[in-house]
Parts: structure tokens; C-alpha cells; sequence
């Protein structure tokens, strides 16, 4: 089989599930996705594509201040970064390996890297995600129920509003809805 075969029938298939995955939040969320849908659509280019995640700046509130202390009591940027390290090295060893042994032109390598990153990169979300429920409950068990419910709320008005598939995918952050199911097992949504 030609190397190009194999290559370009992932691609194809990441493409369509990319534009699956974007018809169904356009129709759950009935929020655009804009200029940028189309760009997270292209190979290498949704690499790159930023996601924007709130309308407006949330207010800095007392459970955001313990959340953002959770998180330095908790040393989770240091591990954060520990883990993007890792998977970096990861990645620049997989390249390396794909551009020597397997005789591989630089074209392909990156486009084999790309693919390879996108489990990777779904993990690294989760262990994102897992450092903010970390966070949210360091500052639930510090202020309450009633603190971390109005700031739930707070946040969910600022939110953009994403589903959990497409925030698995796409975002370092759990959207309100999961985050508040988290500590509150109640899912809050904007009003
Ligand atoms: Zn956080």
C-alpha cells in the first residue's frame, strides 16, 4: 500500500468527523460556530485555531479567588506543564522515529504527528478538566454550596455555550454544565 493511501484516508475520515462533530453542536447549542468552524475543519490548521470560551470576562468573585488558590495549593500548573513536557517529548520522539526509520518525508511526519496528537490531546483535556473539579471543590469545601451555586451561575452567563463532546475535543476547560454536576449534581446552564 502506498504510504499517501493510508495517510490520506485518516485524513479524510478526521475531516468528516470534525464536520460531524460541528453539524450536531451547531444544531444542540443553535450557537455559529463563525469563521473558525471552518478553519477547525483543516488538518494542521485546527492545531492552531483558538477557541474562544466566554463572551464576557467573568467577574472575579470569592469562588473564583479560592478556585485560582485551589489550583496554586494543588501545584497544578507546575503539573501541567509537567504533562505537556511529557507529551511533547512524546511527540518529538514519535517524529523523530517516523522521519528515520521509517524513511518517512517531512510532509508526512507532520501530518502523522497530527494525527497521533489528537488522542493525546483529548487526554491531556481530561487531565485539565480533572484539575478543575480539583480546584472547584478545594473552593466549594472552603465557601459553601450556596457560594459555588451563584458562582455557577455567574460563570454560565459568561460561558459559551459547548457541548461535552466538542469540549472534549476542543477545550482545556469543563464547560459549567460539567463542572457544576460536578459539585453541585445539578447541571447549571445559562438562563
Ligand atoms: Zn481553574
Amino acid at each position: 500500500m502506498s504510504p499517501w493511501l493510508l495517510l490520506g484516508t485518516l485524513l479524510v475520515i478526521e475531516f468528516v468527523a470534525r464536520l460531524l462533530l460541528e453539524i450536531r453542536e451547531r444544531r444542540l447549542t443553535q450557537v455559529s460556530g463563525g469563521f473558525f468552524a471552518v478553519l477547525r475543519l483543516i488538518p494542521l490548521i485546527n492545531d492552531i485555531v483558538p477557541l474562544p470560551e466566554n463572551r464576557k470576562e467573568p467577574a472575579e468573585n470569592e469562588f473564583v479567588k479560592k478556585h485560582e488558590e485551589g489550583h496554586k495549593e494543588l501545584r497544578h500548573s507546575i503539573l501541567r506543564n509537567l504533562a505537556k513536557v511529557a507529551l511533547l517529548l512524546l511527540a518529538v520522539w514519535l517524529f523523530a522515529f517516523l522521519l528515520a526509520s521509517h524513511g518517512m518525508s517531512l510532509v508526512q511526519s507532520i501530518l502523522w504527528l497530527h494525527l497521533a496528537a489528537i488522542p493525546f490531546r483529548t487526554v491531556f483535556h481530561l487531565y485539565c478538566w480533572h484539575q478543575e473539579y480539583e480546584a472547584d471543590r478545594y473552593a466549594f469545601e472552603k465557601l459553601g454550596k450556596k457560594v459555588a451555586k451563584a458562582a455557577m451561575r455567574d460563570l454560565a452567563e459568561c460561558e459559551i455555550p459547548y457541548t461535552k463532546l466538542f469540549a472534549v475535543v476542543y477545550r482545556e476547560h469543563p464547560t459549567v454544565a460539567i463542572r457544576s454536576q460536578r459539585i453541585l449534581n445539578k447541571e447549571i446552564k445559562a438562563a
